[in-house]
């Protein structure tokens, strides 16, 4: 049983401050700069081009991999890292729509974070095969599934919404979707570390998400994919990269995938990046993440009931049921940027959404109850009080 009040202590936050923020960019792990440090200086500083094999940074995406799997419920074998979350999205999906000739509907949602639907725009611009994408609401899709039928190639979905957290049935969009003779691909970048996961026993073909989210592997961590272990060795890479060549140092001229995951990877890893991942994974070891997933809604159900008592007029547009949610709370308010910027001033760190959302991600690892009721009393605060109405706080940064 993990004891989330002490996992606080592989974190580096500022005791002040209550971060609720960790779904977009989880915080810091103490062993991070270390790591980071041995990387650069004993790594790369002493060891140069040798460190490729004495320090094993070839075999690191793998290494990483094998740890994240048992999070989403993945064997070993079955989860590549490397390369951002859009571009493992196009690897799925290609593969997907190579195997679905004849079919022409990619089934989304308009909750879907963009960057997915942009790069199956992108995929099927290029293909010129006459496929569409279909993006019902969130709450529609089963209903599109038994519409579209025969023509469904591929259901592409992200599992937990990023604006509302809105969580899908995985297993059972995935079996009908299956049942229609289509192939399905899950986003886990709101899911990963944040809710409990059986990838394989939803049967799906294809997953993928982010480490910086909750599993906090830093800025522009490398992304995971996660291919179903029957199809591997069936799947023609689309992007057929030298590092997913069965033996890249031969120097082959032409392409042949290796046996296994391995055919995911495409080009040369971001080893310091990854370093500091593999330390960031050292938190999540033995995790009993149905333990974290009761934690979280034990968070995220207090924030909404205190919200309720203290603010009843600001709207929820997260689920109200528990197992309906991931591990964020999201509000509307036309105001919700300048607010969010009031918060951030006051030490309470969540972030906004176009057009209106006030986002709050909870985290067991870092995130108590304590903070969740200090949090409470800010907003509560700041909204009774208007300190939000200040023309510095309405002033949008580049990222909001
Ligand atoms: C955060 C996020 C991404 C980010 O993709 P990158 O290529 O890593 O920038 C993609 N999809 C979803 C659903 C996300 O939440």
């Amino acid at each position: 049983m993990t004891d989330f009040n002490k996992t606080k202590a592989f974190f580096k936050i500022d005791s002040n401050l209550i971060y609720l923020d960790g779904n977009s960019l989880g915080p810091m792990p103490l062993n991070a700069q270390a790591r980071a440090r041995q990387t650069i200086e004993d790594e790369w500083g002493k060891q140069l081009i040798l460190a490729w094999n004495k320090a094993g940074w070839m075999d690191l995406s793998a290494k990483i991999a094998n740890r994240i799997a048992p999070l989403i419920g993945a064997s070993d074998g079955t989860v590549m890292m490397g390369d951002t979350l859009s571009i493992k999205v196009y690897q799925a999906l290609a593969a997907c729509l190579s195997k679905q000739k004849g079919r022409k509907v990619i089934l989304s949602d308009r909750g879907n974070f963009p960057t997915d639907l942009y790069m199956a725009q992108g995929l099927i611009d290029q293909l010129d095969q006459g496929h569409r994408i279909e993006t019902p609401p969130p709450e529609a899709v089963e209903a599109s599934i038994q519409a579209i039928g025969d023509d469904l190639a591929v259901l592409m979905l992200t599992h937990v919404d990023y604006r509302t957290g809105r969580m899908h049935d995985m297993h059972r969009l995935t079996q009908l979707a299956q049942s229609k003779g289509a192939m399905v691909i899950w986003d886990l970048a709101h899911s990963a570390g944040a809710v409990n996961l059986n990838i394989e026993a939803s049967n799906a073909e294809f997953a993928a998400g982010c480490s910086y989210k909750y599993l906090n592997g830093g800025p522009g961590a490398p992304a995971f994919i996660y291919v179903r272990q029957d199809i591997i060795p069936k799947l023609a890479p689309v992007l057929s990269g030298w590092l997913g060549h069965q033996s890249p140092f031969d120097f082959d001229l032409d392409y042949l995938p290796a046996s296994g995951i391995e055919r995911m990877r495409i080009g040369t890893p971001s080893v310091i990046q990854l370093s500091i991942l593999d330390a960031a994974m050292e938190v999540w070891q033995d995790m009993d993440m149905l333990a974290l997933r009761r934690q979280s809604q034990k968070l995220t159900s207090l924030f909404i009931k205190l919200i309720g008592e203290q603010l009843p007029d600001l709207k929820l547009v997260s689920p109200i049921d528990p197992e309906a949610r991931g591990s964020q709370v999201s509000y509307a308010f036309e105001e919700g940027y300048a607010v969010m910027q009031a918060l951030i001033a006051a030490g309470v760190i969540g972030d906004f959404r176009a057009p209106n959302i006030m986002r709050f991600g909870f985290a067991p690892l870092y995130n108590d109850e304590d903070q969740v009721q200090r949090a409470v009393i800010i907003l509560t605060k700041i909204m009774r009080e208007r300190l939000w109405d200040r023309p510095e706080y309405k002033q949008k940064a580049k990222v909001t």
